[in-house]
């Protein structure tokens, strides 16, 4: 992997970037593509590339690079772009803190603390795991519990095995992937345990994680209890109701050594709550506009710091829409402000952005709250209906509008509904 140090930080640029992972990296091409003179990415690692860099199986890229690669090739890829485009890039390198005025507190080993200046910023410091505290799971606190995600940093960057016996708690992508991962290197991996009634991961990653590799999937069932002293030696599961409450009368024990959790992503946000940046309860993240701004103006946001994604395609797609008007606001060209808000409604869960602009195209992306199994029917307002196959909690859907449809519509917000087209009336 290529990293790059610059010899010295300058003291102001027109773009700052905080977090070197797919969006940063997108953001900065966008930026320098639309006129940006000086733009400085700072990391917090010790290579640029973010969280791709322990993704090491295949999957990405279709639909950005327009083939398929692995993880660390996508952050390589996007960090030559950058390097192309002579973004500054600074690693090993913490932002400490932000003001509304864009002067960003930097701590680095190599640099010490270091005030600079920038006409805009993007957030994109991506996310970080849920663990065991935001899911409360009761029983003695062994060695041997730990989140999927720091497990595939565990195997596939430093060469440790987490355990010998595994059960699985959650069936995000990041547990599934990890499943496959660890029956690659030996590991038995007793089985995956869900406490919805469906599974939370893409379907594509059900199929090559799970049933290829013969590892059950427990619908409806949850951890109720962990049993260990030095180390984890066993679980508790149940079967739970529709109120997702545990039924302990058939619950039952599974030996094991290690329990992963994959129960979710929370948006890293301490740097924009500092700055008191305006935040939607249904993501976690920053609201944002059709241009990727957040409420304090010059301000961007992207990537799973906004919301979480399921592809990093869409991330990068969105980065670049978010390093884009960040330039523009800085060559005195930004985009007329939005003028329709956009409001989830029936089974939707959450929107991005939040407004849209009648003069130009966007994309909406949204999470269902529950699956539609067949013939789906995504609705925005009366200017937009699309059928689609199916939606599920775990996909992330998009709807595009254009400026046309827009044409007839005089309000200002716009609602979007998903449901399934046999309950249309
Ligand atoms: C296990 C796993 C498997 C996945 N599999 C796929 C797949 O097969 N296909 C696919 O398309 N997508 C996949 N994804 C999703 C994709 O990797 C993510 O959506 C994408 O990496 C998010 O990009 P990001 O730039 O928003 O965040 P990240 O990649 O998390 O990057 C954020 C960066 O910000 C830095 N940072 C945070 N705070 C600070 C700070 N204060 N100062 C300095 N730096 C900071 C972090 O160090 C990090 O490098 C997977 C994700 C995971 C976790």
């Amino acid at each position: 992997m290529i990293t790059t140090q610059p010899r010295q930080i300058a003291s102001a640029y027109d773009v700052v970037i905080v977090g070197a992972g797919p969006a940063g990296l997108a953001a900065a091409l966008g930026a320098r593509e639309q006129g940006a003179e000086s733009v400085l990415i700072v990391d917090r690692e010790r290579e640029a590339g973010g969280i791709l860099l322990q993704c090491i199986h295949s999957g990405f890229g279709l639909q950005y690079f327009k083939e398929e690669v692995t993880g660390p090739e996508y952050a390589e890829r996007s960090l030559e772009a950058a390097i192309e485009h002579d973004v500054d890039i600074l690693t090993d390198a913490f932002v400490m803190d932000l003001t509304e005025d864009r002067r960003l507190v930097l701590m680095s080993p190599e640099h010490g603390v270091v005030i600079v200046r920038a006409g805009a910023v993007v957030l994109a410091m991506g996310a970080r795991e849920r663990t065991r505290g935001a899911i409360q799971i009761p029983g003695t606190r062994p060695a041997g519990v730990l989140t999927a995600g720091l497990a595939q940093k565990m195997v596939n960057l430093h060469g440790y095995l987490p355990g010998r016996r595994a059960v699985i708690l959650g069936s995000g992508d990041i547990g599934l992937i990890m499943a496959r991962r660890l029956t690659l290197e030996g590991v038995e991996v007793a089985g995956v345990f869900e406490i919805m009634p469906y599974a939370n991961g893409l379907g594509r990653n059900i199929v090559q994680c799970l049933q290829d590799y013969d590892i059950p999937l427990h619908l409806s069932t949850t951890v109720i209890d962990i049993h260990g002293h030095d180390r984890v030696e066993r679980v508790t599961v149940a079967p739970v109701d529709e109120e997702l409450t545990p039924d302990a009368s058939r619950a039952w024990d599974i030996p094991c050594d290690t329990l992963l959790l994959s129960v979710g992503l929370i948006p890293e946000n301490e740097l924009s709550r500092t700055l008191g940046v305006r935040m939607d309860p249904l993501t976690n993240g920053p609201m944002v506009t059709s241009a990727m701004e957040t409420s304090v103006p010059g301000v961007f946001a992207a990537g799973n710091v906004v919301h979480i994604n399921d592809l990093a395609d869409w991330v990068s797609e969105e980065a670049l829409i978010a390093g884009r008007s960040a330039a523009r606001r800085v060559t005195g060209n930004p985009h007329p402000a939005d003028n329709i808000r956009v409001i989830p409604g029936e089974n939707v869960g959450a929107v991005v952005p939040q407004s849209v602009s009648s003069d130009r195209p966007h994309r909406i992306s949204f999470r269902v709250n529950r699956p539609i199994l067949e013939d789906a029917v995504i609705k925005l307002g009366d200017v937009r209906r699309r059928r689609v196959r199916a939606l599920a909690p775990a996909e992330m859907a998009t709807i595009n509008i254009a400026p046309r449809l827009l044409e007839s519509f005089h309000g200002d917000a716009l609602r979007l509904d998903a449901f399934a087209a046999a309950e249309e009336g």
